[in-house]
């Protein structure tokens, strides 16, 4: 008889191994030697592993490079053509799916305008759900799994807490019908704001910098990086920079309060206030430098920028990133923010906050919600790599891939 943990040594530490490769490969490519290097792994340890993922078409070995003296080095990177994961975002007026490769690139991606306070949560749901095999079929390439970002807060299995933009969706478990829906065993469910945030963490993992991620939609959210960690807080309430007080006696909000941020910095409020139908139509307006317009995004970034100094005064985050709606209109909203920022938060007369456009935009969120499928897999690679652990565990079998195709 063998202990129950006799056997966990080979296949585990293979599996610790191939975690540290596939997570350093995120951070940056690199050759064998580089990644031997950078994870403190044998090279034999790293090229065993390359050769098993490079055969899984998980990594992709580029062609030889003369990068000095010795034997010319072959970048690795995550293979293009290899799996990808889906990001669903169901948002108050629109829902978006996108498909990103392991590089973190988009490959595919669709963006429907949609009132999703109108319909009732099974039908938000099923709209989502027709719009994953479309971006699937696209490609045709194995899919690891799908993600999902919601504009509220997200508790325990799943369940929407909080929506106020959405409340026929408060209450429910849009990621577990969504699975249901495509067949899945599970959809990770997260809020939109966090997932912006960690979108841009993964981006630029090396950047290890502490920042707030401010949303701006319908609803206004944020997403707190302290420590290189998303701060959700103990019921994943964090971040409602939407409803921080800016004027007690101010107008009434979704929320039940009254005087919040996003009566003011709101995507409806700034466009009923500038008299324009959609974006578009306010930036233009932004450009022949209407009164209207103008007045409205100074607004916003006033308020905005009272909210946030509260924010930044109790975390002491030195950066602030603007997502979403805030992306766009960057140059409009930022000198009055600015201006908040250096007046309120105290650690600004030290070191100067600074204040950046999201890269992402509008895409942060869908972005996120496949990075979280990424993440998952990278840090448990016995999702990405069935054959290759199975072929450890039990050497005279080889099971494939374990990825599904989606419609
Ligand atoms: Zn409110």
């Amino acid at each position: 008889m063998t202990s129950p943990e006799a056997p966990a040594g080979q296949h585990t530490v293979r599996r610790h191994n191939l975690r540290l490769v596939l997570l350093e490969l995120r951070r940056s490519p690199g050759s064998r030697a580089e990644l031997a290097q950078r994870t403190g792994l044998t090279k034999a340890t790293v090229s065993s592993l390359v050769d098993s993922l490079v055969a899984q078409r998980i990594l992709h070995e580029g062609d030889p490079e003369n990068s000095g003296p010795g034997r010319p080095s072959r970048s690795l990177r995550f293979n293009p053509a290899g799996p990808v994961a889906v990001g669903v975002e169901i948002n108050v007026d629109y829902t978006a799916v996108c498909a990103v490769d392991l590089n973190g690139t988009v490959r595919s991606h669709r963006h429907v305008v949609t009132d999703n306070r109108r319909l009732p949560a099974d039908q938000v749901v099923a709209r989502a759900a027709d719009l994953v095999p479309q971006v699937q079929a696209e490609l045709g390439q194995p899919v690891l799994g799908v993600g999902l970002a919601v504009p509220g807060a997200v508790g325990p299995e799943g369940v929407l807490l909080r929506a106020p933009n959405l409340p026929r969706l408060t209450g429910e478990q849009p990621g577990r019908a969504l699975a249901a829906a495509l067949g899945l065993p599970d959809v990770l469910v997260e809020n939109e704001a966090n997932l912006g945030a960690l979108a841009r963490l993964w981006s630029a993992p090396a950047g290890g910098q502490d920042f707030v991620y401010v949303s701006g939609e319908v609803g206004v959210g944020a997403g707190l990086v302290v420590g290189g960690e998303l701060f959700r807080g103990v019921n994943g309430f964090a971040g409602e920079l939407g409803h921080v007080v800016v004027e007690r006696d101010g107008p009434r909000c979704s929320c039940g309060g009254r005087g919040c941020v996003e009566q003011y910095a709101g995507q409806e409020v700034v466009l009923r206030n500038a008299r324009q139908p959609d974006l578009d139509s306010l930036q233009v307006a932004l450009e022949s430098g209407d009164r209207a317009a103008v007045a409205a995004t100074d607004q916003a970034g006033s308020a905005l920028g009272v909210g946030l100094s509260s924010l930044l005064n109790v975390f002491d985050v030195p950066v602030v990133v603007l997502g979403g709606m805030y992306a766009r209109l960057f140059d409009a909203i930022t000198p009055a923010l600015t201006g908040e920022l250096e007046r309120r938060v105290l650690s600004s007369r030290l070191s100067g906050g600074q204040i950046r456009r999201s890269s992402l935009g509008i895409d942060a969120a869908v972005h996120g919600a496949a990075g979280l499928v990424i993440d998952r897999a990278l840090k448990h690679p016995n999702r990405l790599t069935a054959d290759l652990t199975a072929s450890v565990e039990n050497s005279d079998s080889s099971s494939p891939l374990r990825t599904r195709r989606i419609g």
